[in-house]
């Protein structure tokens, strides 16, 4: 058994035997000198050639239109493009004309030419268009040697190909019904192959350095698209890890219709889920897995994360780049962006001060409203990047009115400075209040009239509530957000939000519990916003609920004795939520 590690380009996990693809290889490309008049006739061997080109790349289009979206379509346009184009079409006619050269040769001297061009671009997606070049030189070259004959033919069982590297129309000439991934040595995560592969939705690890080397065609390999590796010959402990992997891949993606929003439910109702995500990480797993917005951005990393404490510039252009790609997840998406989070156990030198008891210490909001200071420069930089999406303004820790009245006037004295400067930015910019100490959810009526939106903070606010601090394995037993106290502080917190017209989300870990995420949608919270690996299965359990089932499910406990446990209580809404969706075990395993 052999594990190679590579680039995780299209997800998905595939398992069958090898299929090793030799491409084109060269195709031959004779060079001679034309007679003296014979350039007309190569002329028209060149357009025979460009016209043959051009039916094949327009029977791509319309096979690719029939099985795939508009985005897959855009490699061959683009061929089309280049095949269209009179500079480089005109540069071949010269040599041909004025240098005498055969069609092959003119073809293969301007391509040539323009590839190094393309391939000295330090930007990595131009770079790639070099394998849109090839391909359409390659096109030509074929056409014009009359060669017919395509290496996939003998790609006749479902087989993992693999290969050096893929041209697009090599990736797409392949009979998929025989595709199960891709396995190439080259390649990249913005190649040709990787586009196509994701819209295929075949799975596909590129990057893999000599594998073409390492297998031989009929071995066993498995490949995971998802965390970027393959397996050739696996031992059986490894097969039967991966079916286990692929069947519950396979149930996600069942349950999941193409092009239904994330959050969707059986008849058509609508949870939003968001991701959580801070500075320093991957953004783009948040968008593969259907994210809709971003519910919490944990902008404290960006302190953890440095030995420095961060600039307004260094933090504007953290908010700026979050706020950019957050606007790339759809038309109505926002981002949330909470403001420094230190204290309890996020210890940042030279900032906190050791405290007999952090979590109850001087955390959050209130270690901002004590350093006006960071939290001006702060508020600044967020404003800033408001002028670049749908910016929001999230308090942590709020517990009581004055942290609101005196948050909001910081806020107006950025607003004012950034005025003074004639800087852009939001004006109508939303704030919100965390709902994570239980005197924020018995006040929330009061609150609401405040802020334009709540988002409970599950983590702290059952750490508060139950008095368990939340990183210590002796009460852990503790966390218990189905404890009926719990249950009214977040109905409380649902009610207050729905009485004033503002909405409410749940940002804690428990939203994206597979029992207790349905059941606070079920209370009437608006958006989950919970860390992109979960999304999947969320996604899933929401499509098999109807709104009915919500209404039914949100009275569960109370039908419950009164003395039930937290534990009971969320045995029983477990066995509803499995009742309705298939597989739930294996889902959620
Ligand atoms: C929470 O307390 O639930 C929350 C989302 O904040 P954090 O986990 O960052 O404290
Ligand atoms: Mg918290």
């Amino acid at each position: 058994m052999e594990v190679i590690s590579g680039l995780a380009t299209a997800r998905g996990f595939a398992a069958g035997p090898v299929f090793v693809y030799r491409g084109d290889g060269d195709i031959p490309v004779p060079e001679y000198l034309l007679e003296e008049g014979a350039q007309d006739a190569e002329m028209q061997r060149l357009a025979a050639s460009m016209l043959q080109t051009r039916h094949y790349l327009e029977d791509m289009i319309s096979t690719l239109r029939e099985r795939t979206g508009r985005k897959d379509i855009r490699v061959f346009e683009c061929h089309l493009m280049i095949l269209e184009d009179p500079f480089l079409m005109g540069e071949i006619e010269n040599w041909i004309r004025k240098g005498r050269l055969n069609a092959e040769a003119a073809v293969r001297k301007v391509f040539s030419a323009h590839r190094a061009q393309f391939g000295k671009m330090n930007d990595s997606y131009l770079k790639e268009r070099v394998h849109d070049l090839d391909d359409v030189e390659r096109r030509l070259l074929k056409s014009l040697s009359g060669s017919s004959q395509e290496p996939y033919m003998e790609l006749k069982a479902p087989s993992i190909v693999v290969a050096d590297d893929l041209t697009p129309s090599e990736t797409v000439q392949l009979p998929q019904e025989y595709v199960l991934g891709f396995a190439t040595n080259g390649g990249s995560t913005t190649s040709h192959v990787a586009l196509l592969a994701r819209a295929l939705a075949i799975p596909a690890v590129t990057g893999l350095g000599d594998v073409t080397s390492r297998v031989t065609a009929g071995e066993t390999m498995l490949l995971d698209g998802t965390n970027g590796n393959v397996t050739i010959n696996p031992d059986e402990a490894k097969a039967k890890e991966f079916e286990h992997l692929m069947r519950r891949h396979r149930l996600l993606t069942r349950s999941c219709a193409a092009g239904t929003p994330a959050g969707t439910l059986k008849d058509g109702g609508n949870v939003l889920i968001f991701a959580n995500l801070h500075p320093g990480i991957a953004f783009e797993a948040a968008k593969d897995q259907g994210a809709r917005g971003v519910g919490l951005y944990r902008s404290e990393y960006l302190w953890l994360n440095h030995e420095t404490e961060p600039g307004e510039e260094e933090q504007y252009e953290a908010y700026k780049k979050a706020a950019k790609f957050a606007s790339s997840l759809g038309p109505d998406a926002s981002i949330t962006i909470r403001v420094l989070d230190i204290g309890g156990d996020k210890v940042v030198r030279g900032l906190t001060v050791k405290e007999a008891n952090p979590f109850l210490g001087n955390r959050s909001i209130r270690y901002l409203l004590s350093n006006r200071d960071v939290f001006f420069t702060q508020l600044r930089a967020i404003l800033r990047a408001s002028a670049h999406g749908n910016v929001k303004i999230m308090y942590p820790m709020v517990s009581c009115m004055e942290e609101l009245d005196e948050a909001a006037k910081i806020l107006s004295e950025a607003k004012a400075s950034l005025d003074a400067e004639g800087a852009a930015y939001d004006r109508e910019i939303e704030t919100g209040a965390m709902i994570e100490v239980p005197s924020a959810a018995l006040n929330a009526e009061a609150f609401a009239r405040k802020v334009d939106f709540f988002s409970i903070g599950t983590n702290d606010l059952v750490q508060y509530t139950m008095a368990a601090d939340r990183g210590n394995d002796m009460v852990a037993h503790l966390y218990q957000p189905f404890n009926r106290a719990i249950l009214r502080l977040v109905e409380m917190t649902v009610e207050a939000a729905k009485k004033h017209g503002i909405p409410v989300a749940v940002c804690g870990e428990s939203a994206a519990d597979p029992v207790a995420g349905p059941y606070w949608a079920a209370m009437g919270v608006d958006c989950l916003s919970m860390s992109a690996t979960y999304m999947p299965v969320m996604a899933t359990i929401f499509s098999h609920l109807t709104k009915s089932d919500l209404e039914e499910y949100a009275k569960l406990p109370s039908s419950l004795p009164v003395e039930a446990t937290a534990a009971e209580i969320q045995t029983a809404c477990r066995a509803y939520i499995a009742s309705k969706v298939p597989d739930f075990d294996e889902l959620t395993a």
